[in-house]
């Protein structure tokens, strides 16, 4: 049998040959009977390690002694099973102006200074994962050990900043700057192999190996990383500037600068001081500073904490372990390959044998995507078992149904499953179009049905929308967001509207799009206003993405409950669908697919006018949803939108970019498309009851 994590995490009290391991701060610290020094970060009341002001202040204590009295070695690792740490405390730092940030960052530099300074060799032993402020401490190390599975990296980037805490100057010292600019830019992580391959882990091993491997750097016998020729080809300063250029480029296509200032001024901090640690330090500090101050930054921050406010919506435990997915088509195959995936026991069920099998393949896939390694994607494979005859619905808490999108079939469906399903279980439709009050005739239990509305495709959009009908039970509700949150998803909760909160939102968007290719715009034309405007992809390719046939069920549906703003359903959209073009899946939609990947908008230009008319529709439904109180709040809905349409994070969701612009502002621009383009533009009462 394994041991528990803790029984690994450092010698026992018994063996620290008599030194002291005080308990009541962040930092715990002993020595060993071998005369290494462990320096255990575990803090108080959290679940994860992030690294604050008062953890380096105690830091810095804590070298006091050991400067006065070094051990063999020091080794720094985490008193959390959950991983190194998580990186600095963002909400702390989001508090704070660009002076108050300039000097914080100073001192806390001191301090890793110290760390970097000791005469003894240092060991970050690293389990889980290291980010953000975490890896730099790390990085002050003399010696990385991965523990297997470990992962580094640095994702300020998605924050709109860039390591601040010496990272900018540490990595790309410690490994090929090349591959550190990259990681910094893109702020991807390294898993494991990657990192010993990069030069960041000198050692990677098991748990139970860690002491003899730090032993092992304290008598010397490992080597310490050294910078490799590309270290000393970009010392000068031409080869930076030529890379930096090509850099520049790169970045262009993904994050324009006037959206994502960060990159540019990691890019220029690098380009202009790179072979000069103590100019780019600083130039690191005042950078920083400064990001932390623009919109872009402060918008980021604001998804990120919108991240954990989706989280923190789900209350309790869940008590969901078995779960029975009905229809292997493309989503129940993902929603059942992901449960497992996350640690459910799930059963998946289709009168197609051959979707079982593909969905053993989508299991095995989605796996490898999230870097498991063998055992872990046997655990998954071990978890997930097609069942052509549907028994698990007998033993499952949950069931899931994603049959197709047909109300006979759905009814058929769930009149074979109340025959089966045990009490207490709840019985959820994945739906997007259809009204859940009406699907309830032959549900067994009304008040435990509900929507559990995924996302294609499952493993990449992270948000679900909790569906709630009329007579589902608060009970029921709550099980369901805490069931998304234990399989790493973020619940939104809704109500039983027409297209829920999302579609309802994206499909004016999306429709508005269809009609101005209609009317003769460029499709690529209109895709640009888009990304311009930031959002992830163009409305024409998202609808090809999402297949015209789901668009015009949805456009369809909403059309027959939502008199007047969607009055319309763009004739070019029919046709496609008449004619089997029906996007991505088929090869044709509106672009041609044949190669995997539409062929990439050119130079096409847009104008604010067509971004308007584009994203207003968008905001307008969002009022809308929030009159009828489809969703709970302005922040759930920006979070539902940023998470599960890629919403240009930077302007903080839909509600907060209108609330930037002015709601009278809005309410103005609403009116002016109206007297121009027709009633589907006529502003919702929510503008002006709230400007
Ligand atoms: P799909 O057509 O790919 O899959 C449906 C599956 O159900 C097929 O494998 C089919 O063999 C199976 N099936 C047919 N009759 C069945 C029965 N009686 N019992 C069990 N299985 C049966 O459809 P899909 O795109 O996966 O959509 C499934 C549901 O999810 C729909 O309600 C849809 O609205 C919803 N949804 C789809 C998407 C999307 O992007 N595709 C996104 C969100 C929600």
């Amino acid at each position: 049998m394994n041991k528990p994590f803790q029984d690994y995490l450092a010698p026992s009290m018994l063996e620290l040959g008599g030194a002291d391991m005080p308990g009541d701060g962040d930092w715990r610290y002993g020595q060993d009977t071998d005369q290494i020094g462990w320096l255990v970060l575990d803090r108080k009341d959290a679940s994860v390690n992030t690294i604050s002001d008062s953890v380096l202040r105690e830091l810095d204590t804590h070298l006091d002694r050991i400067e006065a009295a070094p051990p063999r070695a020091l080794v720094l690792r985490s008193g959390k099973s959950a991983g190194f740490a998580a990186g600095a405390d963002i909400h702390a730092l989001a508090k704070m102006d660009a002076e108050q940030t300039a000097k914080l960052l100073s001192e806390a530099h001191a301090v890793l200074h110290r760390l970097e300074g000791l005469s003894c060799p240092t060991i970050a032993v690293v389990h889980g994962a290291a980010l953000g402020a975490g890896f730099e401490m790390a990085l002050a190390c003399d010696y990385r050990i991965a523990i297997e599975g470990a992962s580094f990296g640095l994702p300020e980037v998605q924050l709109g900043l860039h390591p601040g805490l010496g990272g900018t100057v540490r990595l790309p010292a410690l490994i090929d700057p090349l591959q550190a600019m990259q990681m910094m830019l893109t702020g991807k992580t390294a898993h494991t192999r990657r990192a010993q391959d990069l030069g960041i882990a000198d050692i990677v091993t098991e748990e139970r190996h860690v002491r003899a491997a730090t032993l092992a750097v304290a008598r010397g016998e490992v080597d310490q990383h050294k910078r490799g020729l590309m270290g000393h080809a970009f010392s000068l300063s031409a080869a930076r500037i030529l890379a930096a250029d090509r850099m520049r480029r790169e970045v262009q296509k993904k994050a324009p600068k006037h959206h994502y200032p960060a990159p540019y001024a990691l890019i220029e901090i690098w380009a202009e001081h790179g072979n000069d640690p103590n100019a780019m330090q600083k130039a690191e500090i005042a950078s920083f500073a400064k990001l932390l101050q623009t919109e872009t930054s402060k918008n980021l921050i604001r998804a990120f904490m919108l991240r954990q406010t989706l989280k923190s919506g789900a209350k309790g435990e869940c008590d969901i372990a078995r779960v029975h997915v009905v229809g292997a088509g493309v989503m129940g195959a993902e929603i059942a390959a992901w449960g497992a995936m996350q640690g459910k026991q799930v059963t998946v069920t289709d009168p197609d044998e051959a979707a079982l099998g593909k969905t053993i393949q989508q299991a095995a896939q989605i796996c490898k995507q999230a870097h498991k390694d063998r055992h872990a994607t046997r655990d998954t494979l071990d978890r997930l078992m097609p069942d052509p005859r549907g028994y698990g619905a007998r033993h499952a808490d949950l069931v899931i149904e994603a049959g197709p999108e047909n109300p006979e079939v759905k009814a058929k469906i769930f009149a074979e499953l109340a025959k089966r399903i045990k009490t207490g279980a709840i019985l959820a439709t994945n739906t997007s179009s259809l009204h859940i009050g009406a699907l309830t005739k032959h549900v067994p239990d009304t008040a435990r049905f509900a929507g559990l509305h995924f996302f294609n495709p499952v493993n990449k959009v992270p948000l679900v929308e909790v569906v709630s009908h009329d007579a589902t039970s608060p009970d029921t509700r709550a099980r369901l967001m805490a069931f998304c949150t234990s399989i790493n998803r973020l619940p939104v909760a809704v109500t039983d509207a027409p297209g829920f909160l999302v579609n309802r939102a994206l499909m004016p968007y999306l429709l508005e799009a269809l009609l101005l290719i209609d009317e003769g715009t460029p499709k690529e034309r209109i895709d640009r206003a888009a990304l311009d405007f930031g959002m992830p992809m163009g409305p024409v390719t998202l609808a090809d993405q999402v297949g015209l046939d789901i668009c015009l069920d949805v456009a369809q549906s909403l059309q027959k409950s939502l008199d007047g703003k969607i009055a319309y359903v763009p004739a070019l959209l029919r046709d496609k669908v008449e004619a089997g073009d029906l996007g991505r899946k088929t090869g044709r939609g509106f672009y041609d697919w044949s190669n995997g990947t539409p062929t990439p908008a050119t130079n096409a230009t847009a104008s604010e006018d067509l971004t308007d008319r584009l994203i207003l529709p968008m905001l307008d439904a969002c009022a809308e949803c929030l009159r009828k109180g489809v969703v709970a709040n302005r922040d759930d809905l920006d979070a539902a939108m940023i998470f599960a349409t890629g919403f240009a994070p930077f302007r903080g969701g839909p509600m907060h970019y209108a609330a930037t612009r002015g709601f009278g502002t809005i309410h103005t621009r609403l009116e002016a498309l109206e007297k121009e383009f027709g009633a589907r533009f006529q502003p919702d009462p929510y503008w002006a009851t709230h400007a």
